[in-house]
């Protein structure tokens, strides 16, 4: 009885409001709990706007995000106290009760839970009483299927969960699980549905997409193999991959594709031995900067981007010196700097010496200093080259903006709308920024 009514669309249309924080898998994820709502009856609106749902896409990677998380769920709150709240992501799986005690929070849906929020929100119906569903961590076995797509030109596609690996500072195995993929047959259908919708880029996302096949004994290199083969899709590019997992045969099969981009994100996180090892990180600074260089050798005008995190327990004064002329050596296009923030359940908090929060602070400075000054060396590399530039977005003062095949940010004259299209530009770098001028036949 009871399903036949959880199947059934609503009478009075109800409105639903999104918030999404963290990582692009958070994101993905949204978008398929939003379209999911949608089939269902409810009506999307601006989490700015007064709705009769919210839905907070939580994240837990630091402090901060926890903190943030909560602020988005009082905001929704204030905005409309009769609302109910339903909080799902990492933050729900790890604090469900923390969360529960926030005034207006009606659902807290673990990762096991959150994709049926539809019924879960019926059964909230019929029941009236605040619900926590949060199934314990090691049961969670299924994976869920999810793509975003932003500005409709890039999707984000969801093709591993969880992860096996247990680095010191991490909480994310255990507010995501272990490691699992769907069949390579069913992504190459979600490309499939992706391309149908006229999008012309996927980035391929997970927690730890190196490692894919757990579930199904296939590899990371068979899916994307598989996946270029796709037609429609004109571009993709490898969100993250561990420097232990991205392995020679996919840096060659990357070097002589014609859809997938000269891109790399490779997580480094301290470019220093002593601390990889307090870490639990599974190579060494000789390692990776063998890594390096052989993307550079292969595919010289790559981007490069890493993750390095400052303040990490036992990182001394002298350790992120080390660290500090390591990244600096690399010479990438790119660093993304994250500060340590400490994490209950986590092996780190026995780890000393701590680093005081004043001197992560200055650590993330100087990093994010050194980080910029890569990232204009790599552009000024370019200035005068010929490049393909996927057009995303438009700007007030008719610039239009995209990025090119190895991810330069271009913003370009165009007498036309290029929206979604790939055209070829001529780089010119000024001031910081790179222009891109359209050569006289276009
Ligand atoms: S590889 Fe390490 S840092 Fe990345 S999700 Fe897994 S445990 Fe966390």
């Amino acid at each position: 009885m009871g399903f036949v009514y959880i199947c059934q669309k609503i009478d009075v249309v109800k409105t639903v409001g999104f918030y999404t924080l963290g990582c692009k898998m958070n994101y993905a994820e949204t978008e398929t709990l939003s379209r999911k709502m949608k089939d269902a009856g409810f009506q999307q609106v601006k989490f700015t706007d007064e709705a009769d749902y919210y839905v907070v896409n939580s994240c837990s990677v630091t402090e901060s995000a926890n903190k943030k998380s909560r602020q988005a769920i009082r905001g929704a709150h204030r905005r409309n106290p009769n609302a109910l709240i339903i909080v799902v992501g990492c933050y729900a799986q790890l604090k469900p009760k923390e969360i529960a005690d926030i005034d207006g929070v009606a659902l807290v849906l673990g990762v096991k839970e959150k994709f049926n929020i539809v019924d879960r929100i019926r059964e909230y119906e019929m029941c009236g009483c605040a619900v926590q569903q949060v199934s314990a961590i090691d049961e969670v076995n299924d994976f869920s299927y999810a793509y975003s797509c932003s500005e409709r030109t890039r999707a984000f596609l969801k093709v591993q969960d969880g992860c096996n690996y247990r680095c010191s500072y991490c909480t994310i195995p255990l507010a995501r699980g272990k490691s699992r993929n769907p069949s390579i047959q069913s992504l190459v259908k979600q490309a499939e549905e992706i391309s149908s919708r006229g999008v012309k880029e996927i980035v391929l996302s997970g927690i730890n997409i190196g490692d894919f096949g757990q579930s199904t004994g296939e590899t990371f290199f068979d899916l994307i193999r598989a996946l270029a083969k796709v037609s429609g899709i004109e571009r993709y590019r490898i969100s993250s991959i561990e420097p232990n997992l991205l392995t020679s045969e996919v840096i060659d099969f990357v070097a002589q594709s014609n859809v997938f981009m000269p891109h790399f994100h490779i997580p480094l996180q301290c470019g220093c031995d002593e601390v990889l090892r307090l870490m639990r990180r599974r190579y060494n600074t000789d390692f990776f900067r063998k890594k390096i260089e052989e993307v550079r050798a292969k595919i010289p005008d790559a981007f490069i981007g890493m993750d390095v995190m400052v303040g990490s327990m036992g990182e001394t004064d002298e350790y992120f010196r080390k660290s500090y002329d390591f990244v600096k050596s690399l010479g990438v296009s790119f660093v993304h700097v994250f500060t340590y923030s400490e994490r209950e359940q986590t092996d780190a908090l026995k780890i000393k010496p701590h680093v005081q929060e004043s001197v992560r602070t200055a650590r993330s400075v100087e990093l994010h200093a050194l980080s910029e000054q890569m990232h204009q060396e790599f552009y000024k590399k370019f200035d005068g080259q010929i490049r393909p530039v996927l057009i995303e977005t438009r700007m007030r003062d008719g610039y239009q903006v995209g990025f090119t095949d190895n991810y330069i940010r271009v913003q370009t004259k165009i007498p036309y709308n290029a929206h979604n299209q790939i055209v070829t530009v001529k780089l010119q770098y000024k001031n910081g920024i790179m222009y891109g001028e359209l050569p006289t036949e276009q």
